[in-house]
Order: structure tokens, then sequence, then C-alpha cells
């Protein structure tokens, strides 16, 4: 997808937020065919959160991800730093490499 840098991002309501892409909401993978505009922060932070299977099973729409405790939390904390900034969440240690798929 081009031309999405004014899109709003789905997750966290910011516009224009660097790396605004058309994310699937189910991940590709596992037959996910809708996508909604995601910026890069908040893909980051879903892909490192859930795997792709929790991604299908769990939380399989945008509702489902922004009424988890850690996506307001992130929410929390990104509302507090530059518009302009792209964060990277690193996946957090002692999670199966194998799970992440
Ligand atoms: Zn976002």
């Amino acid at each position: 997808m081009s031309g999405t840098m004014d899109a709003t991002c789905a997750y966290c309501g910011r516009t224009g937020a660097p790396k605004t892409h058309g994310h699937h909401v189910v991940p590709k993978c596992k037959g996910g065919k809708e996508t909604r505009p995601t910026c890069g922060s908040c893909g980051s932070f879903i892909h490192a959160t859930w795997s792709h299977n929790e991604l299908r099973d769990e939380f399989d729409t945008v509702e489902k991800v922004l009424a988890d405790g850690r996506f307001q939390k992130y929410l929390g904390w990104l509302r507090k730093q530059s518009p302009a900034a792209h964060f990277k969440t690193f996946r957090r240690n002692g999670r199966a490499e194998g799970k992440y798929r």
C-alpha cells in the first residue's frame, strides 16, 4: 500500500504517524483478509505481544486488541511520546521463538 501517510491508525488514533500502513487485523498467513491503517509503533507492539495464532483466535478484531490491558498500558505511554516518533517493541524474554509464526 502507498499514499497512507496521512491515514489514521485504527489502534492508537494518531494521524500521519510514521510507517502507517494497511495492516492485517488477522495475519494474512492465518487467512486474514481485513486490513486497517496501523502505524508502525502499534504494528510492532501487536506482533511483539501476541503470536499469529493468538491474533487469529483471541484478538481478531481491533476492538479486542484495544480492550486488552497490555494495549491500554502501551497506549497510555504512547500518547505521551512525540507524534512523529516510531517505536519498535522488542519481544519479551521467555517467549518461545517457535510460537511466533
Ligand atoms: Zn498506532
